[in-house]
């Protein structure tokens, strides 16, 4: 069996984010790319090659979204150019996990073009079996560096969930409670809490259970998480502000234990 550095591990997460930390402000500043350069078919030699860079990456195109500065996806000329650099193949260095919700526009809201992030969105952002599955493909076989979880403000999935309180949604919808199991017990609301409070509350409790149960559900995932090669992260995407909140990476110590 091999030996895990599960310490080490450990204190690279805690050294990772702090809790809410708005990364953008702390990530590196992005090197000047111009749209051209971005486009061109050597834009996949730019891709961030560890975790750490993966989501400093992340924030920094985030914050560019933010500031109205878009540069990835912002120029269409080299569009061509773009699709003819990735036919050959990906290697999308995000796996990014969201609700489906039509305000989410991951791939803007992260400024980056085709080949770059490598997206499951269901209601809730509560991956089914398909989902996990689409998530290991892309960690294992793509080389993806980050798992990004997240969650977004106003959130119809979790508003239903919430609202529903235990009793079965109509239709198919009842999977979007079977996704979500346990999070409104887990997360009672508080005497004093209002609705709007209590649902935000949930929508970021949502976004870090999903994220830890990735790796109860994929003894892939929980590997490669240990090994330091994928970092897990929740996040809360603000509609009104633009803004994603990186939240600390799920700490696989807390998963199943590795001896067998
Ligand atoms: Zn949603």
């Amino acid at each position: 069996m091999r030996a895990l550095p599960l310490f080490l591990a450990t204190t690279a997460f805690a050294l990772l984010a702090q809790e809410h930390a708005a990364l953008p402000s702390k990530a590196k500043p992005h090197a000047p790319v111009s749209a051209a350069a971005a486009h061109s078919p050597a834009a996949t030699l730019d891709s961030p090659d560890n975790p750490s860079a993966a989501l400093a990456e992340l924030g920094a195109g985030n914050a560019r979204f933010v500031a109205g500065k878009r540069v990835r996806t912002l120029d269409t000329n080299h569009d061509a150019a773009m699709r003819a650099a990735l036919v050959g193949g990906q290697a999308p260095f995000a796996i990014v996990i969201t609700c489906s919700d039509s305000r989410v526009p991951d791939a803007l809201l992260f400024d980056q073009e085709a080949g770059r992030l490598f997206t499951i969105r269901e209601a809730g952002n509560a991956p089914d079996l398909q989902g996990l599955a689409s998530a290991e493909y892309a960690a294992e076989h793509l080389g993806s560096k980050v798992l990004v979880v997240m969650g977004h403000s106003s959130c119809g999935a979790v508003k239903a969930v919430r609202e529903a309180a235990g009793k079965p949604l109509p239709g198919n919808l009842w999977a979007l409670q079977a996704g979500m199991a346990g999070l409104l017990e887990s997360t009672p609301q508080d005497p004093n809490e209002d609705a709007k409070a209590y649902g935000a509350r949930l929508e970021e409790v949502n976004a870090r259970r999903q994220a830890q149960t990735l790796l109860d559900r994929s003894a892939l995932l929980r590997e490669l998480a240990a090994a330091e090669k994928v970092w897990i992260v929740p996040a809360l995407y603000h509609l009104a502000s633009g803004k994603v909140q990186f939240f600390k990476p799920v700490s696989v110590v807390a998963a199943a234990p590795a001896h067998h």
